[in-house]
């Protein structure tokens, strides 16, 4: 099997959605009038977004997860995707199982594959995805207002509890198996992103950590928050080690989960997108004029984290 055969049996598939699909030297595309065109791609290392042991299969789900998370966050409807792959060498089992999880993701979010490029190198997914929102309507990170709403879709922590755990830093704590799963195969928030359309001010996904990404949001909007730590939805069977886990809840990363503000009177409009989208949702603090982000425990005390999130040249 050489490169061409491999990009024939498991990346070419009927790109319903376009004018052309893989096969050309470009693909074809053609918008819905009227909408605007979101683009953006996200990338996996072998060794510093996965361990290189990591089920194929989930890999696959994971690579166009991360993907559907950024056009989730846009309140975009995702529709295209380009799939560039480093493989250190033709592992035709691995690349079928990774395809599987890819390709199924793909088609549950109605997802055409356009194209991509295939190389040989260290292990390394890129995908650059291409979605689309009614023009002028999409959820921006410079739009929040003095006054909202803070909310946070799911439950934090559980993915940044399942890799320090891996690391063989969470001695002594059971972990429901809900960790390794958001972890592995998170479930990106597409569904509740559109339904913010016209609601939310601001929004972005949950990728780096809670308070290092919402602080994104703070600074693109010019204005401060206050949040409420114990308003910070986690696992029930996290709660006994909350404290303990308070750092993978408020700053773990990987949780994948939308972050976004809304104005008070709109409570009920936020609660019943949710419950529409089928993900509860959790108001976490308020928007306010005064710079800066404040995290404040039960009695009102400001907490310092010893980091907000992840960067990968901290
Ligand atoms: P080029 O020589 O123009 O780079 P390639 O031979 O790399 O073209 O690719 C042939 C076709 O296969 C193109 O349409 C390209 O978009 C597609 N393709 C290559 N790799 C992948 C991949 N991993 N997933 C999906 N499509 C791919
Ligand atoms: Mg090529």
């Amino acid at each position: 099997m050489n490169e061409f055969d491999l990009i024939r049996r498991y990346f070419t598939h009927a790109a319903s959605g376009a004018v052309l699909g893989v096969g050309d030297d470009a693909a074809i595309l053609r918008p819905t009038p009227g909408h605007d065109l979101h683009v953006s791609a996200d990338m996996l290392v072998s060794g510093r977004h996965f361990f290189a042991d990591v089920d194929p299969e989930a890999l696959g789900h994971k690579t166009l997860a991360v993907n559907l998370s950024d056009m989730a966050a846009m309140g975009a409807v995702p529709r295209w995707a380009l799939l560039t792959l480093a493989l250190p060498q033709l592992d035709e089992a691995w690349v079928a199982a990774f395809a599987r999880g890819f390709f199924g993701l793909a088609a549950a979010h109605g997802v055409s594959v356009v194209g991509g490029d295939t190389t040989r190198g260290p292990l390394t997914l890129s995908v650059t995805i291409m979605g689309e929102a009614p023009q002028g309507q999409a959820l921006r990170r410079d739009g929040a207002r003095p006054g909202d709403d803070i909310w946070v879709s799911g439950q934090l922590g559980l993915a940044a509890a399942a890799l320090q755990q891996r690391l063989g830093k969470l001695p002594g704590i059971a972990l429901p198996a809900a960790c390794l799963q958001q972890l592995e195969r998170p479930q990106p928030r597409v569904a509740l992103g559109q339904q913010l359309l016209g609601i939310a001010h601001a929004a972005l996904d949950v990728s780096d950590g809670f308070a290092a990404d919402l602080s994104h949001i703070l600074q693109r909007s010019h204005c401060g928050a206050e949040v409420w730590l114990d308003a910070l939805p986690t696992h029930p069977a996290l709660q006994p080690w909350r404290a303990q886990l308070l750092p993978c809840i408020a700053a773990g990363g990987d949780d994948y989960e939308l972050c976004f503000t809304a104005p008070p009177e709109c409570a009920a409009k936020v609660e019943a997108a949710a419950a529409h989208a089928g993900v509860a949702v959790s108001r976490v603090g308020r928007i306010s004029t005064v710079p800066g982000l404040r995290l404040l425990a039960a009695d009102g005390a400001e907490v310092q984290l010893e980091r907000l999130g992840y960067d990968h040249f901290a």
